[in-house]
């Protein structure tokens, strides 16, 4: 255990890498993937499962806190980390993507943003500096700075102003932050997929100086192809020193792509969504269990998963239970797909350790094109 937040990079395979960000709350070992406890819960799981399946670190979302139930109860509760039970570390995003977004009657000034809840439609501002308030408010171990980020395709003009408002943010964020040992403030990247804004937003982010780097502005519908031929030039440019985040991904072969290209640290809702909705990821690809072929199936969803899901439930089972509406189905099928997120990383963080990441995405992208195992 540290007094300190810092990274220690030990093997890189390509651009790939592998490390520990050590911090006072525990490890986060790299490439990590950020299971999202929006609302101060990942839906459908008690913490100590989330622990169990290997997830280091949760992210949780400012917006959504800060309208319900406040920081400043949170705060006065002792803190996110205490208030939801979860003593690892904890990244939080600032609020400005969700605020475009999730909220109504947006109002977009060089000062920061004033918007309608979309919860009650109560009126509230976010700023760089209300921003670090609020993270700090909530115990975050890991401050996002507050940006702005253009839904794409936008012009080349808008992704410009755009950037250039969200690096003068990210100064004022700096500046807000101050000086707090053993807590991380994350610079956030932005510039669309324009090479030359990337750069431009790169050097604007080192000049100021952060603990972490995020690439932001991607995930936000240009495809997968654009994504990667953006992630190709954006990784390079950031600090090798530092975590790099690559923020709201993604499926599992983004997140194989994005730590081919550099990436240390992801987050994405898809797992614990999908996990709702019956759709289910393994190492063939995804399952829908709401299909009819598994109505009488005994095996389990993938004999290879060491969560309970795998070990003490068949297909059968899971398929009834989510056609039952049973809350048992959303708890196993989450778990299960969280599960396969952290081994996926973990099989990541071996192979690149070993210098076997070419091998291993070889292996990734093989067994998916195998498909599902046949129905009986
Ligand atoms: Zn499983």
């Amino acid at each position: 255990m540290t007094e300190k937040f810092n990274f220690d990079l030990t093997s890189t395979d390509g651009m790939a890498r592998t490390g520990v960000i050590h911090t006072p709350k525990g490890d986060i070992r790299t490439p990590a993937f950020m299971p999202v406890g929006t609302a101060a819960t990942v839906k459908a799981m008690m913490p100590e499962s989330v622990a169990a399946t290997g997830a280091d670190i949760l992210l949780g979302n400012t917006y959504h806190l800060m309208l319900r139930p406040t920081a400043e109860r949170i705060d006065r509760l002792g803190g996110l980390h205490k208030f939801m039970n979860w003593s690892k570390p904890i990244l939080t995003d600032s609020g400005g993507f969700q605020v475009m977004s999730l909220a109504g009657l947006r109002k977009l000034t060089e000062k920061g943003v004033t918007f309608k809840s979309h919860i009650d439609g109560s009126r509230h501002e976010l700023t760089p500096e209300r921003s670090m308030e609020i993270q700090k408010l909530l115990g975050s171990d890991i401050v996002m700075c507050f940006d702005e980020c253009p839904a794409l395709p936008a012009d080349r003009d808008r992704i410009a102003k755009s950037m250039r408002l969200s690096m003068r943010w990210a100064q004022r964020s700096k500046d807000a932050f101050g000086d707090r040992p053993g807590y991380a403030l994350f610079g956030i990247q932005q510039g669309g997929l324009e090479q030359d804004f990337r750069q431009e937003s790169a050097e604007a982010l080192r000049e100021i100086g952060f603990d972490g780097y995020a690439i932001g502005g991607l995930a936000v519908g240009e495809g997968q192809e654009a994504m990667f031929n953006t992630l190709d030039f954006a990784t390079d440019m950031l600090p090798t020193d530092k975590p790099r985040y690559l923020m709201g991904v993604g499926k599992p072969d983004d997140i194989v792509g994005a730590v081919a290209r550099g990436v240390d640290m992801m987050d994405c809702v898809l797992p614990s969504r999908s996990g709702r909705t019956g759709q289910v990821f393994t190492r063939n690809g995804v399952v829908n269990i709401k299909n009819a072929r598994h109505q009488d199936d005994p095996r389990p969803l993938d004999e290879n998963c060491s969560c309970p899901a795998c070990q003490n439930y068949s297909r059968a089972y899971l398929h009834h239970v989510f056609r039952s509406n049973e809350m048992i189905s959303g708890m196993l099928l989450t778990w299960h797909n969280l599960q396969y997120y952290q081994d996926l990383m973990q099989g990541m963080r071996d192979a690149i350790a070993a210098g076997q990441f070419k091998a291993f995405e070889a292996d990734f992208h093989a067994k998916r094109a195998q498909g599902d195992i046949e129905p009986l």
